[in-house]
Parts: C-alpha cells; sequence; structure tokens
C-alpha cells in the first residue's frame, strides 16, 4: 500500500521537531528528522578539520549517514558511531548551514530520504522536503514563528545545558542560518505553493499539534 508522506518544512526554532514527532507517535507513523543528516556530514567535517568545498565534497563517500530507530525514537548514526547528540552542538548548527549548500551534500542525503518515505508513513521535517524530497507528499506544512520566539525557545531548551549560549547570540544564530537557507542556490528554505501556512508565534506545543493533526486530517481523512 502506498505510504502517508507529511512534509513539514520552516526555519530553525519554528518547533518542527517537537510537533512533528508528537503528532508522529500519536498517528503511529515514523519521524524523520532531516536536519540531523545534513548536522552528522557537518560533524564530521568539523571533527576531520575538513573546511573547503572541494575537501567536503571529496569526503563525502566516507560520511556513511543511517538512521535507526529505537522505541520509536529516532538515532542518527555515522558508521557505527550513535552521534544523535553530538550533533545538537550550536556550532554543529552553523556547520550544517554551510555544509547544506553545497548540492554534492544534498544529493549525497537526497536517497536515505526518499527511501525513508517510500517504505513508511513518515512524518519528515526539513527545509526541502515539500519542494524537492517530497513533491508529491500527501501533506505539506510549512511552519514557522518570529525570530524572536524562535530564539526564546531555543534559549529556554539549551538553558537547561551547560555553556548556554546568550539570547542575543541565539537570535544572531538564528538569524543568519535563516538567511543561508533562504537564499542558497539549491533547495532554499522555501513554503512550496501547495504548503499550508502555520505561523506558531502565539501558539504552544500542544496548540501547534493540535493544529497540524487537524490539516492532516483535513488532507488524508483522519488516521489512516
Ligand atoms: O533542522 P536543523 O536546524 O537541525 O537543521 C540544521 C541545518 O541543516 C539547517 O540550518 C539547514 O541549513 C540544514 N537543513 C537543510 N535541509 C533540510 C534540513 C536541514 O538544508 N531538509
Amino acid at each position: 500500500m502506498k505510504k502517508i508522506n507529511v512534509a513539514i518544512d520552516g526555519p530553525a526554532g519554528a518547533g518542527k521537531s517537537s510537533i512533528a514527532k508528537l503528532t508522529a507517535s500519536e498517528l503511529g507513523y515514523i519521524y524523520v528528522d532531516t536536519g540531523a543528516l545534513y548536522r552528522t556530514i557537518a560533524l564530521y567535517m568539523l571533527e576531520n578539520h575538513i573546511e573547503n568545498e572541494n575537501d567536503i565534497v571529496a569526503a563525502l563517500g566516507q560520511c556513511k549517514v543511517s538512521l535507526r530507530y529505537a522505541d520509536g525514537q529516532q538515532r542518527v548514526f555515522l558508521a557505527d558511531r550513535d552521534v544523535s547528540e553530538d550533533i545538537r552542538k550550536p556550532e554543529v548548527s552553523m556547520a550544517a548551514s554551510k555544509v547544506s549548500a553545497i548540492p554534492q551534500v544534498r544529493s549525497h542525503l537526497l536517497s536515505l530520504q526518499k527511501e525513508m518515505a517510500e517504505e513508511n508513513n513518515v512524518i519528515m521535517d526539513g527545509r526541502d522536503i515539500g519542494t524537492v524530497v517530497l513533491p508529491n507528499a500527501d501533506v505539506k506544512i510549512f511552519l514557522t514563528a518570529s525570530p524572536q520566539e524562535r530564539a526564546n525557545r531555543r534559549y529556554k531548551e539549551l538553558s537547561l545545558k551547560e555553556n548556554c549560549p546568550t539570547y542575543e547570540q541565539i537570535l544572531n544564530d538564528i538569524i543568519e542560518r535563516d538567511k543561508n537557507d533562504m537564499n542558497r542556490s539549491v533547495a532554499p528554505l522555501k513554503q512550496a505553493d501547495d504548503a499550508v501556512l502555520v505561523d506558531t508565534t502565539s501558539l504552544d506545543l500542544q496548540q501547534s499539534a493540535a493544529k497540524i493533526r487537524e490539516i492532516i486530517a483535513s488532507k488524508i481523512g483522519g488516521t489512516r
């Protein structure tokens, strides 16, 4: 049977991953966080001090990225190493934004994303899911919120950890990543023509998830 594919795109910190995770577990779908794939490539390049574009492209063949699922949770692997925590460091966020502008990096990750969606009912989040990865997705959502609110949420999340950056650093980082993601020439961050826009600036997680559930139900007729 054809699998159900839900694409959620939007800028950093709009709440995509929390909302997608919650909704996927309610629907029994697999949640695919595609940002984790770009982050893994960035981590590999950072750890191996590979900086220039030609060297990054040449090293892609050694960069074996895969996704595994344990208790419904996505874990991302670099060869046999689980890097799910290491890829969350702030320096990896900015490096991911940079490597993701390289066309060969994007094509290196494309088939993995497409296969996940062919084989499973998925909620996949990223920047180009509705536009490039799954142009025929059953449901497309573009999730956004003001940069200040997005920085606020990220700050709350990171303030529980050590070495938390300041609110201003986080806001600047978000603004810079949005700019990189929207202005790159391959697969830039943009709303697909047939995506539904959801602004979560004044919504909490539960309200945002309810809205997403409503949209999914209206497109595919409830939880199949
Ligand atoms: O979603 P997350 O913030 O973890 O993604 C990290 C970076 O990976 C983004 O800033 C973006 O540059 C890149 N990315 C992308 N395409 C995707 C998902 C993420 O270019 N589908």
